[in-house]
């Protein structure tokens, strides 16, 4: 049975709920809309570049009481954020799924990502640590000290529209930074949201300076303002390579740090040992999970040519059975695409396909009745003769190329040879591949997988990619000393002078 739902009055409530002025929502200058039904559901007020550049005036104003904060007690506000996204999940995740079109336990998925990424804040806000260093003169101390670094920019894509912020923001802020957030402008409300959320953490915290944590709604020029202020010391860009090529060169030439998080084409290798069963699986949710629309869904598929004729097919049946619908109303695996532009994007890609020799399976728009504006599609799988034209592209929507190998070494080549560097698997028993495609010379990806998809990465690592995915890493691991500046210090405690490398120099 499908229950239906209105999803503005939806909305609505939901960020009554969560405490969002309905004046920053209603009555703007900028719609939003949901994927899901393709309706508006709010007007939001954008910000002028004057009010970007006060912003930013305020966040450096705060920047400079919050790195006096030890670092455990701004660790304690983000142990707060934890509690606050733990008693909104339900909603924030339903907001999610309104906004960008996740089926629900994705978007409850997206705010558990963001419970996590505090949870790991708070044990990093104790471990911010330097390492001592052995010095080559005697009475003297070497050090590094970790420092705050100052106003952190945080730009972000619409299909992950809370996670982003929250990797970025829990570990900006107990490194001793505010942040500063230029959401998506498809995916504007479940930035206000968040930023209630986190007003309520701050409000039970108490003594922290105003404007630690800011949204500037508004459309690339608002993002745009944010890289060129000298007042924004490191900017962490998610979304496209085009955008990364825009912002990238404009934060060099001043200097600034950047993180760049830009766009993936994942490839996966099936091996002749593969448990296929596995695979399939593992394909089907990389390939066809938050329909398609993930920096790391799977895109290129290489099968070895003696397990082919066993997996295709069984692909292809998956690819005909899966549920595709509307994420509020059912359990559709599949929800829709952001919006006309994606589903265009998708034909084009699919019709060069067939033109390069491709052979398409789905990919045609599934009606959602009373939902014209709405972007539904079957997932596409497209069984190619060689690795050509779209190929070699990420396109945002679920589209599988399928392609046949014979020898690993060339399948490698093959791997390796697209500009984007996200995200990467190996489906083997053989420890011989698997071992190779993680060596030195086997996946030239930030995320290089073994028997488990691209997509669905856990926090505790650093997340990113290489080449014209840019090069950024977020999350776990050490990604926090992007956020922080390094000192090193040497101490002198003895009563001489030793110069380093036996320089001397007597006056
Ligand atoms: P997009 O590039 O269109 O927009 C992303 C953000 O950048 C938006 O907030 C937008 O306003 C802003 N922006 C665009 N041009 C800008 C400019 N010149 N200066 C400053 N800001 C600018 O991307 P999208 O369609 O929202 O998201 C999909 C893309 O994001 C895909 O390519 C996907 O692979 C990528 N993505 C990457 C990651 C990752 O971690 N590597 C994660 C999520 C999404």
């Amino acid at each position: 049975m499908t229950k239906t739902v209105d999803v503005s009055q939806e909305t609505a409530a939901i960020l009554d709920k969560l405490g969002v002025a309905r004046s920053a929502w209603t009555g703007g200058d900028m719609a939003s809309f949901s994927p899901v039904s393709g309706e508006e559901i709010a007007r939001l007020k954008t910000v002028s570049a004057a009010e970007t550049a006060t912003a930013i005036e305020a966040a450096h104003a705060a920047f400079k009481e919050w790195r006096l904060v030890p670092a455990p007690k701004r660790g304690e506000l983000i142990r707060l954020l934890g509690e606050e996204l733990r008693a909104a999940k339900e909603d924030l995740g339903r907001l999610v799924s309104i906004e960008a079109g996740k089926i629900t336990s994705e978007g409850l998925g997206e705010v558990q990502e963001m419970i996590d990424i505090c949870d790991f804040a708070v044990g990093l806000s104790r471990q911010l640590y330097g390492l001592t260093i052995a010095t080559e003169r005697p009475g003297h101390r070497m050090m590094e000290t970790w420092h705050p670094l100052g106003v952190v920019g945080i730009i972000s894509a619409f299909n992950f529209p809370v996670a982003v912020w929250s990797w970025n923001a829990a570990l900006a802020i107990v490194c001793g930074n505010p942040v500063v957030w230029k959401p998506s402008e498809k995916t504007p409300l479940t930035a206000l949201a968040s930023q209630a959320i986190f007003e309520r953490a701050l409000a039970r915290f108490g003594a922290a300076p105003k404007n630690l944590s800011q949204v500037l709604i508004g459309d690339r020029t608002i993002g745009e303002a944010l890289v060129d202020h000298p007042k924004v010391a490191l900017v962490s860009a998610t979304g496209s390579t085009r955008m990364g090529k825009e912002v990238g060169p404009r934060l060099a030439k001043r200097f600034a740090r950047s993180i760049l998080e830009l766009g993936g084409n994942n490839a996966g290798i099936v091996c002749p040992s593969a448990d296929l069963d596995m695979a399939l699986r593992a394909i089907a949710f990389g390939a066809m999970g938050t329909a398609g629309q993930r920096c790391t869904t799977l895109r290129r598929l290489f099968v070895h040519e003696s397990v082919y004729d066993e997996l295709v097919p069984r692909l292809k049946k998956a690819y005909a059975s899966v549920s595709v619908g509307n994420p509020l109303e059912t359990s559709a695996l599949v929800g829709p695409l952001v919006d006309k532009l994606a589903f265009d994007g998708m034909q084009k890609a699919l019709a060069a396909a067939k033109a390069e020799g491709g052979n398409v399976s789905g990919g045609e728009r599934v009606a959602e009745a009373g939902k014209e504006t709405a972007y539904y599609v079957k997932p596409a799988i497209v069984e190619m003769p060689k690795q050509a034209g779209p190929v070699l592209e990420e396109t945002f929507a679920p589209i599988l190329y399928v392609m046949k190998y014979s020898d690993f070494d060339a399948v490698l080549e093959d791997h390796n040879a697209v500009g984007a560097g996200l995200s990467s698997s190996i489906f083997t028993l053989n420890m011989q591949e698997s071992e190779r495609f993680l060596a030195a010379d086997g996946s030239d990806c930030g995320i290089a997988n073994v028997n488990i998809g691209t997509s669905g990465a856990e926090i505790g690592g650093a997340f990113g990619g290489e080449k014209e995915t840019g090069g950024g890493r977020e999350s776990g691991s050490d990604a926090w000393r992007a956020y922080m500046r390094r000192a090193t210090n040497t101490v002198n405690y003895s009563k001489a002078l030793p110069l380093a490398q036996g320089v001397t120099f007597d006056i």
